[in-house]
Parts: structure tokens; C-alpha cells; sequence
């Protein structure tokens, strides 16, 4: 086995371990900060969802990377950059504000989208406040968009805050009727999968550090 293909497989020990279906939690590889070619190692491996956070990162990547790839963006975005990356993204992760979306339904009618919550209280990590998300997911609805589900970002904290977050993102879902939870990195995906994650963005555990030249996959 490859190295990349080694750690996918780890990874998937790490979702079933947590008491997660490797074959129901989808595997997220998050390339951000390294090169396409990590992109060809993973999609090689055998996943084909990849995420980015940057607009420029992301079309660089569509450029040099031949295999079929389902690229999900999951960063904070400025509505000036949905235009250029809008025929690449299969689903928009991190929808948090309206006027977000109203671009993203300009530049992509129907779009699939998740809408990003903010469950830390910690800003700087992006996301709709809970009490806005009713009217953001309704308003997502009204745009023509696919809401599929939430995304969030777990806090920092001890591992009963983690868990507490992300519980709450799975009521969230519940209670909207969405189906798809993505939550979960490469330092909380055990909390994640055991409050029930969809979907898991996983960089650090794939690539090794971000800007690192150790990072696999080249
Ligand atoms: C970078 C990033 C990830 C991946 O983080 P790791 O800790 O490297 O696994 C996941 N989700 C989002 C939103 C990110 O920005």
C-alpha cells in the first residue's frame, strides 16, 4: 500500500473504531496547503471528495489535477470570489450568511450547499449564529438552493465541550430535516463520528502539516 492509501485505510479505523460505518461517514480529503499532486494521491486511493479554502487554491488545483475529483470548497468565502470557482464546486460547505448565497444561486442555480453553524461561540471560525439558521436555511430554500445539510467546526475545549458542540449540530440537522452532518478534523473526528458526523474534512492525518515539506502524497 502506499503511504496515502495506509493512511485512508487509517482513517477508516479511526471512524469504525469511534463506532462510525466507514461505508456511511464520507471521507472529506482536505488539500489545502498542498500540492495537486497530493490531489492525484488521494483521488489514486480512493477518495474522490477533496476540499479546499482558498478560491485561488482551488482553481490552481482544477488546472493541474487530471483525476476525476468532487471538489467541495469549505473556507470563508467573499461573494467576489464565487463567480470564478462556481463551475468547479459540487457542494458549498460553508454557506453562513445570506448574501452568500444569493451569489452562489446567481452563479449556480440549485447549487448544493451545507450551511455552515456556528456551535463555539468562537468568531473567527465562521458560521451562522444557531438563532439565525432558521432563516438562513429557509432563505437558502427560497434562493432555489439544495440544502443538504450543516457544516461546523468544532471548538477548541476538553472532550465533553467537543462532544456538546457537535451534539448540538446533530439536533440542529434533526430539527431542519437535514440529512447530512459534516463535522469532524483530524483532531476531533472521534467526537465528531460518535455525535453522529456524515461527513468527515480530514487534511493533517492524510497530508501530514500544512506547508511542511514532509507532507506525502508527492
Ligand atoms: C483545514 C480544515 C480542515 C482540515 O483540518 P485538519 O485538522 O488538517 O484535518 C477541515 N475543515 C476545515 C473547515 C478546514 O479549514
Amino acid at each position: 500500500m502506499t503511504d496515502i492509501a495506509a493512511r485512508v485505510a487509517g482513517i477508516r479505523d479511526r471512524i469504525e473504531s469511534a463506532g462510525g460505518d466507514p461505508a456511511r461517514v464520507r471521507l472529506l480529503a482536505v488539500t489545502k496547503g498542498h500540492g495537486a499532486e497530493a490531489v492525484e494521491a488521494v483521488v489514486a486511493a480512493g477518495v474522490p471528495d477533496v476540499g479546499e479554502s482558498y478560491a485561488q487554491e482551488l482553481l490552481a488545483k482544477v488546472d493541474a489535477v487530471e483525476a476525476p475529483v468532487r471538489w467541495h470548497f469549505i473556507g470563508g468565502l467573499q461573494r467576489n470570489k464565487v463567480r470564478s470557482i462556481a463551475p468547479f464546486v459540487q457542494l458549498w460547505q460553508s454557506v453562513d450568511r445570506l448574501s452568500l448565497a444569493a451569489e452562489i444561486a446567481r452563479h449556480a442555480p440549485g447549487a448544493a450547499v451545507l450551511v455552515q453553524v456556528n456551535v463555539s461561540g468562537q468568531e473567527n471560525q465562521g458560521g451562522c449564529p444557531p438563532e439565525r439558521l432558521s432563516s438562513l436555511v429557509d432563505g437558502c430554500s427560497d434562493l432555489g438552493l439544495e440544502v443538504r445539510g450543516l457544516m461546523a467546526i468544532g471548538p477548541q475545549g476538553t472532550d465533553a465541550e467537543v462532544r456538546a458542540a457537535f451534539r448540538r449540530v446533530r439536533e440542529l440537522a434533526d430539527q431542519y430535516g437535514l440529512p447530512e452532518r459534516s463535522m469532524g478534523m483530524t483532531g476531533d473526528l472521534e467526537a465528531a463520528v460518535a455525535e453522529g458526523s456524515t461527513l468527515v474534512r480530514i487534511g493533517t492525518a492524510l497530508f501530514g502539516p500544512r506547508g511542511s515539506t514532509r507532507a506525502v502524497g508527492t
